[in-house]
């Protein structure tokens, strides 16, 4: 009985830490670019999406602000 709620715990304590958002955001481009001539980049790791120019790439994490 213990275990299963040290498993609880732990998947708990990673869910919230989410220790993958820390490693920084790996961008990837949505090739339909937008209307207005932006590409929306994605990132693979967190989820975060940011519309920039054509030609641009994202440099910073939107999750792993906090580590700045
Ligand atoms: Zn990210």
């Amino acid at each position: 009985m213990y275990i299963i709620l040290a498993l609880l715990i732990a998947v708990a304590v990673i869910l919230i830490l989410q220790p993958w958002k820390r490693r920084g955001c790996r961008w990837r481009e949505d090739r339909r670019a937008l209307v207005d001539g932006r590409v929306l980049h994605r990132c693979a790791a967190c989820g975060a999406e940011l519309a920039l120019p054509k030609g641009r790439q994202p440099t910073t994490c939107l999750a792993g602000q906090d580590d700045q």
